[in-house]
């Protein structure tokens, strides 16, 4: 008998003494089952550096950088642009502790608003965006990047290696960043997640655990499937958090802001971070399962 992620929560009390991870559950047949260059986005290897922005109550501070020449009305566009995005980041993802700097650059003749950005994190927490400012404000407002590398800045930098979670983390949260600023329903952004997950759901028909396939894919320049795999963990455990425990990833991110930001340095924090807001291990515990569970049982959970 297998059940879906979501029972697990069902006898999730039951069982935390002695567990080694939700699949500690299918191995003792207690259950059968648990159930950053973007475009492309380049996260820099540097180490997240220590933040000596202490917190600041309302808006966090956004530092312009014009680094092309921009005139009045290009620069009034993308300041709307970017101020707008960084709004809806704020209510979807708190107000960060610490001054967030952007850097625009102009890349005339593209074919999109936003061919190229990334996020740098030393010695600012830092956006850059190479934009194409022939575009309208609604066509900037449409794109996902600024939404992505906003979202990017609410964990630390966690290294080349978890790469797969930060993006997983910053495709999740671009779209609860664009259904905050209108551009999604909530329909529309799970059909969305439905519809990204079927797409790569064959990268991921392996044995190995999800965690390997994943910086495989990326080694191999599959961004778009490293992407979404990784993000299929934050749909699961969002949709447990929604569904067992009256509350949302992205109200433990916002609290997250407030308690834990500034201090955490690896993923293992950040997750220790969330349990502790959330009250159980359930982001080690999900986790743990990405990291040793085989890959095709894991990327389709968020389907069940
Ligand atoms: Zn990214």
């Amino acid at each position: 008998m297998r059940l879906s992620v979501i029972l697990i929560l069902t006898h999730f009390f039951l069982i935390l003494p002695g567990y080694g991870s939700a699949h500690y559950l299918i191995d003792n047949g207690l259950i059968s089952a648990i159930s950053e260059a973007d475009s492309p986005e380049n996260d820099p290897l540097a180490n997240d550096p220590p933040e000596n922005n202490p917190p600041k109550v309302g808006h966090s501070a956004m530092v312009w950088h014009w680094e092309d020449a921009f005139n009045s009305a290009e620069r009034e566009k993308i300041e709307v642009w970017i101020q707008k995005v960084n709004k809806a980041a704020e209510k979807t993802l708190g107000v960060y502790p610490f001054a967030v700097h952007c850097h625009i650059y102009e890349r005339a003749g593209s074919a999109e608003p936003v061919p190229w950005a990334h996020t740098w994190r030393y010695p600012e927490q830092s956006l850059h965006f190479y934009i194409d400012t022939k575009f309208t404000l609604d066509n900037f407002l449409d794109d996902w990047t600024a939404p992505h590398e906003i979202s990017h800045l609410s964990i630390p930098y966690l290294g080349e290696d978890n790469a797969w979670f930060a993006e997983g983390y910053a495709s999740f949260m671009q779209y609860q960043v664009m259904m905050e600023l209108g551009i999604y329903s909530e329909e529309e952004v799970n059909q969305k997640y439905r519809e990204k997950i079927k797409k790569i759901t064959s990268y991921y028909q392996s044995n190995k655990d999800l965690v390997t396939v994943a910086r495989n894919l990326r080694e191999g320049r599959k961004h778009s499937p490293m992407y979404w795999g990784g993000a299929s963990y934050f749909m699961t455990l969002n949709r447990i958090l929604e569904e067992k425990h009256e509350t949302s990833l992205t109200s433990v991110v916002r609290t997250y802001q407030e308690c834990c930001r500034l201090k955490d340095r690896s993923l293992k924090d950040v997750v220790k971070s969330w349990d502790e807001i959330i009250g159980i291990p359930l982001a080690s515990l999900l986790l743990k399962d990405y990291q040793n569970e085989p890959a095709r049982e894991m990327v389709g959970l968020y389907l069940k």
